[in-house]
């Protein structure tokens, strides 16, 4: 049969200001298609040249769809902790006030962050994942509703708190939503966002430039596009210590003219591209690292009964470097996709098929959900395999008894 070519959608301007120009930062394979990031000389703001169509995402997400525990010691329960403490003055300000108070949670998820306030107060949470959706009404009683902010009737002016916890990233018109935001907000009512940090140093090692990350921030140019959506930053810091975010509580100045548009100092997109090298160049380098631990280690005395979770672009990394990575023969992945599929000298199994493998030893290729991984496999195997860690720490064996020591 005849290759059908891609149609090719014409390439974007930026989402955050409608500029043309910009500088290559990085670009992210998937499938036959190379999705180009570029930073936006203008507004300094990340953003794909040709990201997937809509359609193609729904289908990309609903893959992505696995790893989301929310069980203590979860990385989502970790999160939700470490936000609810960066908001701690501002849910202490908005519980003072008397009355009820409306929180709105824009891409509530399992309904952890609603979940943590006080039942006494009116909690709505959009979430357009139906599971998830389900989760959060029926753990928490939690309104929710299965729209788009932009989707909803709400009166002006009448939310106190509006949240959106990595989402922004997402959209693909992150002014138009900001503006949503700030028409719902009450006059001094506290809006909050986080986002991938551009400027995390750690930025190299996970999969930050993804599909699904349509935009890139960096705390001048998210500052600067809120400015331009009428909303004033009154904090802004870092949430996530594994993985550097940007979290920002804002609130809705009360005059918008389009005279006022702020942007970023001149000379920051260079900047960032100078910054996002220089992460490259340190990835290289805590890769040799990781590479010298894994070869003395003694994990690879038997590679017929080691396994490596995580059948991606690091292991790809390992394998380079390594040449005992090069013979293992099985490769577990938490993604139905790659079941059965080949990748390296062997072949990719799911998570329940470690014991009837004969699995002994686990290396965890993967930084974002290395803790996750750990947990459902000493859930699932006990003491049953070793498992060894590369990125949380130094190369280093978990057992069972450290991971009760820290209560996981
Ligand atoms: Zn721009």
């Amino acid at each position: 049969m005849q290759h059908k070519p891609h149609s090719r959608p014409a390439e974007k301007g930026c989402p955050g200001c409608g500029a043309s120009d910009h500088l290559p930062l990085s670009h992210i394979p998937y499938g036959e298609r190379i999705i180009k990031v570029v930073v936006c000389c203008h507004c300094a703001i990340g953003y794909q040249r040709n990201p997937l169509s809509s359609e193609d995402l729904v289908r990309y997400y609903r893959r992505q769809n696995v790893f989301h525990s929310t069980a203590d010691g979860s990385r989502q329960a970790s999160l939700t902790r470490s936000r609810m403490t960066f908001l701690d003055s501002v849910l202490r300000e908005v519980g003072n006030r008397g009355g009820r108070p409306l929180v709105m949670d824009v891409g509530c998820g399992y309904g952890l962050f609603l979940g943590s306030l006080p039942t006494s107060w009116e909690r709505i949470g959009l979430e357009i994942n139906p599971q998830r959706a389900v989760s959060a009404r029926e753990r928490y009683r939690i309104n929710v509703l299965e729209q788009r902010l932009e989707e909803i009737e709400l009166p002006t002016a009448a939310v106190d708190l509006a949240t959106a916890f990595g989402l922004l990233e997402h959209l693909p018109n992150p002014l138009q939503f900001l503006l949503a935001i700030r028409r719902i907000l009450k006059t001094g009512g506290y809006g909050v966002v986080n986002v991938p940090d551009l400027d995390n140093p750690l930025i190299a090692f996970s999969r930050f430039f993804s599909v699904e990350h349509i935009l890139y921030f960096t705390r001048s140019s998210l500052t600067a596009l809120l400015a331009r959506a009428g909303l004033k930053v009154v904090k802004i810091g870092q949430t996530v210590q594994d993985y550097q975010d940007i979290a920002c509580v804002f609130k809705p100045v009360r005059y918008r003219t389009d005279t006022v548009n702020p942007m970023p100092p001149p000379g920051e997109a260079a900047r960032i591209v100078r910054a996002v090298e220089e992460q490259k160049r340190w990835r290289s380098l805590f890769l040799r690292q990781a590479l010298t631990a894994l070869g003395e280690s003694d994990i690879f005395a038997n590679l017929t009964t080691t396994a490596i979770y995580g059948a991606g672009e690091h292991t790809r990394q390992l394998a380079r470097y390594l040449l005992p990575v090069r013979k293992i023969q099985i490769f577990v992945d938490s993604n139905p996709d790659l079941w059965g599929k080949p990748f390296l000298n062997g072949k990719i199994y799911p998570p329940d098929e470690i014991t009837s493998l004969g699995v002994r030893d686990i290396l965890i290729s993967s930084r974002a959900f290395e803790e996750e991984i750990i947990y459902l496999l000493r859930q699932r195997f006990g003491n049953a395999i070793n498992i060894h860690r590369i990125y949380g720490r130094s190369m280093q064996k978990e057992n069972a008894s450290s991971l009760r020591k820290k209560k996981i």
